[in-house]
């Protein structure tokens, strides 16, 4: 078997440290910024791969039922008391600035200021993560703890930003495999400085895009960093031929923090990634306790993939959920809470579903007629030691037995309960021996070899 493919935590942990800081949002600079320098980080990691590319709609383009909305351009913004002190500004935090506030230089009671801040009275010490994309208004977020030894008196409030026509913006890196079959990689980009539920997807997903640009595989792989929900819908809009090669698509976000894997299934709930991720979890990829999760059409971008007009097989890979930490959606979800350690195993264990995915095939027999011998042909001795050569040759008489063209090496793996990788090892013996063949089409299952109709217990025929 191939040894595992190691992925640097500390690398991944320092390009969430150099994309904390930008002011991201659906549009504007901070989008173009953070492309910017995951292009750059990609160039480094991979040179010689295609570059990470950035594609834009104009505001107002009809998207489906959506329309493409303006660019909200920040460039400052704070608050400042009678005491002279400038309190929630958005130099010193991104989170500062409620997302998409209109422009605004006021004088104002502490009173008249209130309905426009926003904390959490429950989590003092964390400043809350608010936008309002699709209704105009302004506002700030702070801490309770600020926002409660706020001075009485007069304000003066400025935001200094732009909302009007301009871009949505996304990247997009396609890394041509051997046919046009593609895997797609999905990590949205439009949270301001929030680690887990942002910059964990989009660092995990370029680690794997770097080292997947290294070798030669099946797949093509597009990797896409967009915002949430109008970013994927723009991008289904104007992909319509792209989007019908995508055989598979896997989410990535909140893949840092310490809880354990979740798989989020997709809408039909028994696409060849969900069976994937069934199997890699009950052999143990994903680490301590990994867990199943229906699919709902609620939660990242994998719900506009699996809706019923675009049908792309969409799973989604996390840590813990998004909206099941305390952390979710506050500067308590900072460059601390996430982990190397975390970041590494994330990447390790979607590298791992995609190498199973890439190398998942259905072969046939060529000597189906009982069993061939394989010690004649030195298949029984040549691997490993006592428990292993036991376990090769159950996997060996698994994949003969069931390679008759309807079976895949996932399907076989999963009902021999035998990991994904030993399987494809095995097949790989019995390829070099001649026993097997690759079929390009792969056939339905069948009852019976002969043809002939299907006869049930009482003689009827079953059809
Ligand atoms: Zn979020």
């Amino acid at each position: 078997m191939t040894a595992p493919v190691r992925f640097d935590g500390g690398t991944l942990h320092a390009l969430c440290t150099r994309l904390y800081p930008l002011p991201r949002s659906l549009t504007g600079p901070g989008v173009d910024a953070t492309l910017e320098l995951l292009r750059e980080h990609l160039a480094e990691r991979a040179p010689g791969a295609p570059a990470l590319e950035r594609h834009a709609l104009s505001s107002g383009t009809q998207i489906f039922d959506w329309r493409v909305p303006e660019q909200w351009t920040p460039r400052s913004a704070w608050i400042r008391g009678p005491d002279g002190i400038k309190r929630a500004d958005f130099a010193a935090h991104s989170l500062h600035l409620v997302g998409y506030s209109e422009p605004v230089h006021a004088r104002m009671s502490l009173e008249a200021l209130q309905p426009h801040l926003h904390s959490l009275p429950d989590r003092p010490d964390w400043i809350p993560y608010r936008t309002s994309y699709y209704q105009r208004t302004w506002g700030f977020c702070l801490t309770d703890r600020e926002r409660r030894s706020l001075p009485p008196g007069e304000y003066e409030v400025f935001i200094d930003a732009d909302l009007g026509p301009g871009e949505l913006a996304w990247g997009e890196i396609l890394l041509p495999g051997e046919t046009d079959s593609e895997i797609l990689l999905w990590a949205h980009l439009c949270h301001p400085s929030l680690a887990n539920d942002n910059l964990s997807g989009l660092s995990v997903a370029t680690a794997v895009a770097a080292q997947w640009a290294g070798s030669r595989h099946r797949h093509t792989l597009r990797v896409v960093f967009a915002p949430a929900t109008v970013g994927a819908i723009a991008w289904l809009a104007s992909n319509g031929r792209a989007r019908t090669n995508i055989a598979h698509a896997l989410v990535l976000s909140n893949l840092g923090d310490a809880g354990g894997f979740h798989y989020k299934r997709s809408r039909d709930g028994d696409a060849e990634l969900d069976r994937l991720f069934e199997h890699l979890f009950a052999s143990g990829a994903g680490g301590e306790a990994p867990a199943l999760e229906p699919f709902t059409p609620y939660g990242y971008d994998e719900r506009q993939f699996n809706s019923p007009g675009i049908r792309i097989p969409a799973g989604c890979l996390t840590r813990t959920p998004h909206g099941r930490y305390p952390q979710y959606h506050t500067s308590g979800d900072d460059l601390s809470f996430i982990s190397p350690g975390a970041l590494a195993d994330a990447c390790e264990l979607v590298w791992h579903a995609l190498s199973a995915l890439d190398g998942n095939r259905h072969y046939v027999n060529l000597a189906p007629f009982g069993e061939p011998q394989l010690g004649r042909r030195g298949l029984y001795d040549s691997l490993g030691g006592e428990n292993e050569r036991r376990e090769n040759q159950l996997a060996m008489l698994w994949v003969l037995n069931q390679s008759d063209g309807s079976h895949s090496l996932l399907d076989i793996a999963r009902r021999a309960e035998v990991p994904f990788e030993r399987m494809r090892a095995v097949a790989d013996s019995l390829l070099d021996a001649g026993l097997l063949q690759e079929e390009s089409a792969p056939r339905r299952p069948t009852t019976t070899s002969s043809g002939a109709p299907t006869t049930g217990c009482d003689g009827s025929e079953v059809s």
